[in-house]
């Protein structure tokens, strides 16, 4: 509230600036404002949404008044805002900016209903308007503890009962579809203070129709126990206590998270639970769902913006007490959180590429440290940097190093693909398949690559078929027709004659997902195949329908991208091939070998997840390398112990901190000639500030034009993080490239492509 002193505020607004901007508050609004609300001011010549950051002493007599404010309840706490603050100014970026990413979306989608409909901007219950709909509500009955004499109940009474000790609870309209019109045993029930009815508003759940039906906790075996005593005793504590639970697929990771979920719901603090977006499948869901009564709010991309900003409501109103979600849930407005989990805490996709560049499993030790919250890091196959933490002693190292039930990992053969060229399956993989058919069991291959052929060269006179606007090869959709660029819109029918001598023959060379499939179809033509890849999983639920005929048994070889590689637990699949291992083991980042160890890891764990052991086969012309052999043999730590040599000798992270400035534009010429000067004043900089950060470049990136634009870069490595920042916050201040050119400054880069 404002003290009666000031009636001044300062404000962020979303655009690139580095400053800060103060308001005048009318009289008219005085009562209205408040920290955390967004309000409509002007800006030069046009209008903007800003942020109220706080209330400000008066700097100058001519300050702007602003125009309106857009909300009834604060959007942020001040601990978020501290958290935002922490964000932009490691990340290098406008506080604006970095509040408007946090912010669901939805929310401007509101805000412009509101003035349209309302006209004159007056205060229309904001609630009426969301999504152009009116809020509907709906009768929720929830069962209550049952006591020791039930009454007698008859007939669909009891059934229904029965229904809501299994769900917790269910609205009238799910209760009626199963049972009919039930509502007079519902006011029947009531009436016993068997169950009790409430009016609740309806969000727009994607997983409201779905019955959970509820499950309990399994005895945790040694190590779990151990691993759960050690995070339930820190979130007691409620002091900042990071984690790296370490653990196989299959360890049982997922079921430590739920128990100390559980332990911290009982010490009345919520749960932040990040996954990468591809593991977010309703199995998921469906195990918390299962497993806890309370409010559970999921955040996905396959939100539309409405039912990510009904999520987000929920959770900012105190409705959930667990929120699970990809990476921007790191921003979720929850409170008083116990305990942060990320799983999978390797995945690439918890770094956000573009715009406000941040690293959500980064952010939530931040945002843990805040909050006096534990940290749990969960993987398979930890960061490099991250187990180096735990060594170090900067995180608390607990294992799970067995699968439950005593599982054994499934076998893992290398194949030397040397000497077969052009060959899809080496003969022991078509043999492997074969046999697996035959005993009934489902398998899976693997390969990154989609479309059918990723390479199309002209017969008479070599022209390969390049992107014009990006530096890539076309690929062949043969479904399709037509070939495309992965990166840009662009595609040529097909078939076509050759843009260099008009000739017709275009000879089609590597191989996709779409080709794979193909070949397996005349290898086996009796088998049931699918594909898996982003063109077959379009559209709303497409991933999940694949998955479940898989689940149901009604596939008998998967061929698909990493989307087949993640986070699904299939017990029929009994064989897992890897067609080449090689693509991302030669890309030209210094994380490529950490990148093919995690990916071979992660495929091979999709294998024998049942009763029967797996097999997996992993087909590459460099059989030898240290990635795929410490794969095979199921050996991070073997695999730790070269990789981190070869980071110390190279001088990478963990042992030198990584900072890009990329440089972009339409321009090769222009965008050239603003990497030099850039270089230029980050090396005068870096005299003037004695720093004695290594400024590489700048040089072209290795893709060196993507959508049109061309892309240069500069890398720096420094000893501390302090110090690239110092010398980046300098740069940003002092150089200014043409309007023409795009700068980006990236923190701990993930993707040097
Ligand atoms: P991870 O997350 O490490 O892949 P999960 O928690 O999903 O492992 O466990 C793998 C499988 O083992 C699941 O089907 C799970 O229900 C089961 N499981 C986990 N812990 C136990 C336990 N203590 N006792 C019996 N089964 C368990
Ligand atoms: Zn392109």
């Amino acid at each position: 509230m404002n003290t009666g002193r000031s009636c001044i505020v300062e404000v962020a607004v979303p655009l690139p600036l580095d400053t800060t901007f103060h308001y005048r508050v009318p009289q008219t609004l005085l009562a209205a404002v408040e920290p955390g609300k967004r309000v409509f001011v002007p800006f030069g010549r046009r209008k903007l949404t800003a942020y109220v950051l706080s209330w400000a002493e008066e700097t100058a007599s001519d300050l702007k008044e602003m125009i309106d404010v857009l909300d009834r309840e604060p959007l942020f706490t001040p601990e978020e805002l501290a958290f935002y603050r922490w964000a932009a100014s490691y990340y290098l970026k406008p506080l604006g900016e970095v509040i408007k990413a946090a912010l669901p979306a939805g929310i401007n989608i509101e805000t412009r209903k509101r003035f349209v409909e309302s006209g004159d901007g007056s205060k229309v219950a904001e609630e009426q308007l969301r999504g152009g709909k009116r809020v509907r509500s709906e009768t929720i009955y929830r069962i209550l503890p049952t006591p020791p004499e039930l009454p007698p109940l008859k007939g669909k009474a009891v059934q229904i009962h029965e229904f809501l000790h299994n769900t917790g609870e269910a609205s009238k309209a799910l209760i009626c579809r199963n049972f009919g019109d039930s509502s007079q045993q519902l006011k029947k029930l009531a009436g016993l203070g068997l169950i009790t009815a409430e009016r609740r508003e309806v969000y727009r759940d994607p997983f409201r129709e779905e019955v959970f039906h509820q499950d309990t906790p399994l005895t945790l075996n040694e190590n779990q126990s151990l691993a759960f005593g050690r995070i339930a005793d820190a979130v007691s504590a409620g002091k900042f206590s990071p984690f790296l639970l370490h653990g196989v697929t299959g360890s049982g990771k997922t079921e430590v998270y739920l128990h100390i979920i559980a332990h911290c719901l009982g010490l009345g603090k919520n749960a932040l639970v990040l996954v990468p977006e591809i593991a977010l499948t309703p199995q998921l869901v469906r195990r918390f769902k299962s497993r806890f009564r309370c409010g559970i709010a999921i955040l996905h991309s396959g939100l539309s913006a409405g039912e990510r900003y009904d999520e987000w409501r929920r959770i900012r109103r105190g409705e959930a007490c667990i929120v699970i979600g990809a990476r921007s849930a790191i921003f979720a407005p929850l409170g008083k959180i116990g305990v942060i989990v990320v799983d999978e805490e390797h995945e690439a996709s918890y770094k956000q590429s573009e715009g406000f560049t941040y690293n959500a499993r980064d952010l939530a030790l931040v945002r843990g440290k805040m909050g006096n919250a534990s940290v749990v890091l969960g993987s398979a196959t930890p960061l490099i940097t991250t187990y180096y933490a735990a060594m170090e002693g900067r995180l608390e190292y607990l294992e799970l190093p067995e699968r439950v039930r005593n599982l054994p990992l499934p076998d893992a053969r290398i194949i030397d693909g040397r000497g077969h060229k052009g060959e899809t399956f080496l003969p022991e993989l078509v043999d492997a398949l074969a046999d697996n058919l035959s005993h009934g069991g489902q398998s899976l291959l693997f390969l990154n690559r989609r479309g059918f052929a990723t390479f199309l060269v002209c017969q008479d006179c070599g022209h390969v078929f390049r992107c014009p606007n990006c530096s890539v090869t076309l690929t062949y959709h043969r479904i399709r027709q037509r070939h495309f660029c992965h990166f840009c819109d662009f595609s040529l029918p097909a078939p076509s004659v050759c843009p260099g001598c008009g000739g017709a023959e275009i000879g089609l060379l590597g191989r996709g997902t779409e080709r794979v499939e193909e070949e397996v179809k005349a290898l086996f033509p009796g088998a049931r195949v699918a594909r898996m890849d982003s063109d077959t999983t379009s559209g709303k639920g497409g991933h999940a329908r694949i998955l479940k005929k898989l689940e149901q048994g009604s596939i008998d070889m998967l061929i698909g991208t990493q989307m087949i590689a993640k986070g699904h637990d299939y017990p029929g699949v009994t064989l897992v091939g890897v067609i080449s291992a090689d693509t991302a083991l030669n890309l030209p980042d210094f994380k490529s070998a950490e990148r093919t160890f995690q990916l071979v890891s992660q495929v091979t764990g999709r294998a024998g997840r049942g009763d029967s052991p797996g097999t997996v086969l992993i087909q590459s012309l460099s059989p030898d390398h240290y990635a795929l052999v410490r794969a095979a043999d199921h050996d991070y730590k073997g695999f730790y112990a070269e990789e981190i040599e070869f980071r110390r000798e190279a001088g990478y992270p963990p042992f030198t901190c990584l900072a890009t400035v990329n440089l972009s534009g339409v321009s090769a010429d222009t965008v050239e000639k603003s990497a030099e000067e850039a270089a230029r004043v980050l090396r005068r900089l870096r005299q003037e500030l004695k720093l004695r950060t290594e400024i590489l470049g700048p040089a072209p990136a290795p893709m060196a034009k993507i959508r049109g634009r061309y892309r240069r870069q500069i890398l720096l490595k420094a000893t501390t993080r302090r110090e690239l920042n110092r010398l980046l916050t300098r740069c940003g201040m002092e150089f200014r490239p043409p309007p023409v050119v795009r700068m980006n400054m990236d923190m701990d880069p993930v993707d040097m492509m």
